[in-house]
């Protein structure tokens, strides 16, 4: 099995217009440069600490995408070098990150994440929370993040057709947030086992992992 054969089959199965994230958690800095050799340039991490030591150890023309749960304790890790955050489920988390990318001049791109999935282990936000949040005074002060769409996971089923309609939720929020905030361009939806269903249903941008990578293995 080789990791740029299936980075090349991915690519050629989705329409140019989709952004392929290349997620690379868990696996070693050898795996991520052989897609980098084939072109790939943005990966995503779900760990911050990882994330920044992959970092530090491959070429800088990478853009990392932090795709995981993020502890407000740990923006500080990356706010130098991140390129967008998925996973914002709060105004608390996005000032603490306005806050680190001020440090360094930065505005840093996020996602808002929205619970589609019905399972309580998903993290994310309410339709009312994420509309309320890109409304608020506290949220147009903060002149070091921008909101640049939605992420959604999908429940963790072999149901389709429940992946679906999660899916279709994400796009109808998207549409209705996109009023609000034009600024949203970004639908984060599908990973290896959803993400043409993911496309048919409107995403914009896929997260990738074992079918370019392999399987995971957590020891
Ligand atoms: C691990 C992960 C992925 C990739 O999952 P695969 O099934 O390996 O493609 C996508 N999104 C998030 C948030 C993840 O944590």
């Amino acid at each position: 099995m080789s990791i740029s054969i299936n980075l090349q089959e991915i690519k050629s199965s989705i329409p140019e217009s989709i952004t392929l994230v290349a997620v690379s958690k868990t696996k070693p800095v050898s795996d991520l440069m052989e897609a980098y050799d084939a072109g790939q340039r943005i990966f995503g991490e779900n760990k911050i600490q990882e994330m920044a030591e992959k970092y530090e150890e491959t070429p800088k023309d990478i853009q990392w995408h932090m795709i995981g749960h993020v502890q407000r304790n740990k923006v500080k890790y990356m706010a130098k070098f991140v390129s967008l955050i998925h996973g914002v489920d709060s105004l608390k988390l996005l000032k603490e990150i306005n806050k680190q990318a001020k440090k360094h001049n930065r505005v840093i791109d996020c996602l808002l994440q929205i619970k589609i999935a019905k399972e309580d282990s998903k993290f994310g936000m309410s339709f009312n929370d994420a509309s309320a949040l890109l409304q608020s005074n506290e949220f147009s002060e903060l002149k070091h993040v921008s909101i640049v769409g939605l992420m959604g996971m999908a429940t963790f089923t072999d149901n389709l057709s429940q992946v679906e309609t999660e899916f279709k939720l994400l796009k109808s929020t998207f549409k209705i947030l996109k009023i609000l905030n034009p600024k949203l361009l970004t639908i984060s939806m599908g990973m290896s086992g959803d993400y043409k269903l993911a496309i048919d249903c409107g995403s914009t941008m896929i997260r990738v992992g074992s079918s370019i990578f392999g399987s995971r293995n957590y020891q």
